[in-house]
C-alpha cells in the first residue's frame, strides 16, 4: 500500500472506549454508568410514543426538550444546544468554538476525547499539569482569543473545583471561550449554569448518561448565551441533522420532571461513594477525593494492572489508563450497594491475600 493511502487513515488516534461487555454476570464499575435505572416516568414517556407517529420525521429542533431545559435551569430561549450525548454536543463545540490561532489549554490529565478532537478537528491544544494534589489552579489557564476546556469534575480524578475558581478563571479569560464540562456535576459539584447570564464567554455542557441513568439513549446540552449556541446551531444545521429521535426526546422531558427520584438516585450514590471511600482507605489505598460517581484511588503497595486483573477474574471490571503519573491508580464507578460490598468483599481478598 502506498504511503499515501497509509497516512489517509493512520494519522488520526481515535479515542479508546471503556470496555462494554456482551455478557450481563460482571460487576460493571469501568465506565461511570449509573447503577440505578431511570425513572418509571421516563419508561411511561417511551411506552406512550405513538407508534404511527414513528414513521415521522422528529421535531429537528427539539423544542419541547430545549424548553423544558430552559425552564429547569432558568435560561432564556436560544441559551440551550442539544445533541446526542454530551460527546457529540463537545464534538459541536470543538468544531464551532475552539479552533483558534492560540492553543486550546486543558489539563493534562483528563478526559481523553480532548485531544482526540483536536486531531479530528485539527485544532492546535496545550496541556496545563494539575498540581500534585490533582487539582486545576485557575491561575495557570490565561489565553487571549482562544479556548479552555476542562470537566467539573475533572475526570477520571473526580476533584471538583469551586464556583469561585471558576468565575476567576472567567474573568482571567474573557476574551476566550470556556466549556465546563459537567458530566459528573451532579455527584457533589456546584454547577457553572448560574453563572451563563454573567459570563458571555462561558459553555457549560451537561448529559443525561450519568445522573439520570440514560447513557442508552444518548442525550446531552450545552448551556450559554445566545451568540454561543447559535455557533453550534450552525455546525448542526451543516449536517442537516435531527438532535434528538422521537423516544429519546419523550424520555429527555419525562427524566427532568421527576426531579424526586433523581435526588435520590444521586443521594444513594453519594452514600455509596463515602462507604468505598472508607472502605478504600483502611484498606492501605490512598483515595483521591471524589465529587463524581466514581473515585481514582490508588494502593500504597499492590500493583494496580495486578489488582485490576484480579478484581476481572472475579467478574468485576473497573478502569486502568496506561498514562504517565496514574498508571497506579484505578478509576472504580459506583455501583449499587450489592455492588459495592461484592467489590469490597473482592479487595478485602487481594489487599489480604
Ligand atoms: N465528558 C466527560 C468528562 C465524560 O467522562 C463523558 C463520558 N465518557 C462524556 C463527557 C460523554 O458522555 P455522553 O456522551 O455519554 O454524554
Amino acid at each position: 500500500m502506498s504511503q499515501f493511502w497509509s497516512d489517509l487513515v493512520h494519522t488520526l488516534t481515535p479515542y479508546v472506549p471503556g470496555e462494554q461487555p456482551k455478557v450481563d454476570n460482571l460487576v460493571k464499575l469501568n465506565t461511570n454508568e449509573n447503577p440505578y435505572p431511570p425513572s418509571q416516568k421516563v419508561y411511561e414517556a417511551i411506552a406512550s410514543v405513538n407508534d404511527e407517529r414513528l414513521r415521522l420525521y422528529p421535531d429537528p429542533n427539539s423544542d419541547a426538550l430545549k424548553t423544558t431545559l430552559q425552564n429547569h435551569y432558568g435560561l432564556k430561549e436560544g441559551q440551550v444546544f442539544i445533541g446526542n450525548g454530551s460527546d457529540e454536543v463537545l464534538a459541536h463545540i470543538f468544531m464551532a468554538l475552539l479552533k483558534h490561532d492560540k492553543p486550546l489549554l486543558f489539563p493534562d490529565i483528563t478526559y481523553s476525547f480532548y485531544p482526540v478532537y483536536c486531531g479530528l478537528y485539527g485544532i492546535n491544544y496545550q496541556t496545563v499539569p494539575l498540581t500534585k494534589q490533582f487539582e486545576i489552579d485557575p491561575a495557570d489557564y490565561r489565553i487571549e482569543n482562544g479556548g479552555i476546556i476542562f470537566p467539573n469534575p475533572n475526570a477520571p480524578t473526580g476533584r471538583v473545583l469551586a464556583l469561585d475558581a471558576i468565575r476567576t478563571l472567567l474573568e482571567n479569560n474573557p476574551n476566550s471561550v470556556v466549556v465546563v464540562d459537567e458530566a459528573y456535576i451532579d455527584f457533589g459539584g456546584e454547577s457553572a449554569v448560574s453563572l451563563v447570564q454573567d459570563y458571555p464567554n462561558l459553555l457549560v455542557v451537561q448529559t443525561y448518561s450519568k445522573s439520570r441513568s440514560l447513557a442508552g439513549l444518548r442525550i446531552g446540552y450545552a448551556m450559554g448565551q445566545s451568540h454561543l449556541i447559535e455557533g453550534l446551531e450552525r455546525v448542526k444545521n451543516s449536517f442537516n441533522s435531527y438532535p434528538m429521535d422521537r423516544v429519546a426526546l419523550a424520555a429527555g422531558v419525562a427524566a427532568i420532571e421527576d426531579q424526586a427520584y433523581f435526588d435520590g438516585c444521586c443521594e444513594k450514590i453519594i452514600h455509596t461513594r463515602e462507604n468505598l471511600v472508607e472502605f478504600l482507605t483502611k484498606n492501605g489505598f490512598e483515595v483521591v477525593p471524589s465529587a463524581a460517581n466514581f473515585v481514582f484511588t490508588k494502593h500504597k503497595h499492590l500493583d494496580a494492572v495486578d489488582i485490576a486483573q484480579q478484581l476481572r477474574d472475579k467478574a468485576i471490571i473497573v478502569r486502568h489508563f496506561k498514562l504517565p503519573r496514574i498508571d497506579q491508580y484505578l478509576r472504580i464507578s459506583i455501583g449499587t450497594d450489592q455492588e459495592n460490598q461484592a467489590l469490597c468483599d473482592a479487595l478485602s481478598d487481594i489487599v489480604n491475600a
